[in-house]
């Protein structure tokens, strides 16, 4: 028997329009919401994707992979010989230039060397019925759910294909390149209630949730805090959203509101 129950079905959040839903009790926490549209032309930037699938999603990465690490070479070589009787702004400048063509070429081997989950994917994309490669694009948004109890943490996310040679419709699940995970609670702190707008200072009801997802370069961290208020028994969940660059890990890692999943 759950003590405490909040069902707010579907509202707007903040006046943007956002549908979601939320089903909190003290032993389970169902979230769901739509997520954002990520492939609506998938391998667009591969060559003759559609003529010789697979083998040319793995030229591509293998190319990818050759002017990545030539680019990380010039740019060695280029800070290397860099004039000595550059003073200020120029040699700022000049830095710069050679730090971001560094950065992008590393990316570039990140993304080649990715090559397998491209691959993977590519297949995903075969249509059903017509058999075509690279055939299907996203057609609406994804559903996403998450699913967090006292020892588990899980993230699902249902995309949404239409073939564009057939128009056959098709849905796939995955977790996709997401990483969930239970961390450890903090020490009491002061919340406001949503519900009753009391402020009190609460221990965290149930253990936290963290997720990860990485991308070439970075990650962004969410991390979900559970708190029940001391005079209404209602869970205020406060989630908190930090976005790394592997570049600059401290100086670009931003820390949004509440519930920034919705
Ligand atoms: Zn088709
Ligand atoms: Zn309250």
């Amino acid at each position: 028997m759950t003590e405490n129950e909040g069902e707010y079905g579907k509202k707007n959040s903040g006046g943007k329009g956002k549908e979601y839903s939320i089903r909190c009790t003290s032993d389970e926490c169902v979230i769901k919401y739509k997520g954002k549209i990520k492939h609506t032309k998938p391998f667009k930037w591969v060559p003759l994707v559609n003529a010789y699938g697979e083998t040319a999603v793995k030229l591509f990465e293998i190319l990818k992979i050759i002017v990545g690490i030539t680019g990380m070479l010039v740019a060695f070589i280029a800070l290397g010989k860099m004039p000595e009787n550059l003073e200020g702004l120029e040699k700022y400048l000049l830095g710069t230039v050679i730090l971001v063509i560094f950065y992008l070429s590393s990316i570039l081997v990140l993304q080649g060397i990715s090559l397998k989950s491209g691959t993977k994917f590519l297949k995903s994309l075969k249509c059903k019925r017509c058999r075509r490669n690279n055939a299907y694009e996203e057609r609406e948004k994804p559903d996403i759910r998450e699913d967090s109890t006292e020892n588990s943490y899980t993230v699902k996310i249902t995309r949404y294909w239409k073939c564009k040679y057939c128009g056959y419709l098709d849905s796939t699940e995955s977790s996709e390149n997401i990483k969930c995970f239970k961390i450890k609670k903090k020490k009491p702190t002061r919340v406001k209630c949503e519900e009753c707008g009391a402020t009190s200072l609460v221990s965290e009801c149930r253990t936290p949730d963290m997720k990860i997802e990485d991308y070439p370069g970075g990650s962004n961290i969410t991390e979900t805090r559970y708190y029940k208020c001391d005079y209404c028994e209602h869970i205020n969940i406060e989630a908190k959203k930090t976005h790394l660059n592997n570049m600059e890990p401290l100086a670009s890692s931003k820390i949004k509101g509440r519930d920034p999943r919705l």
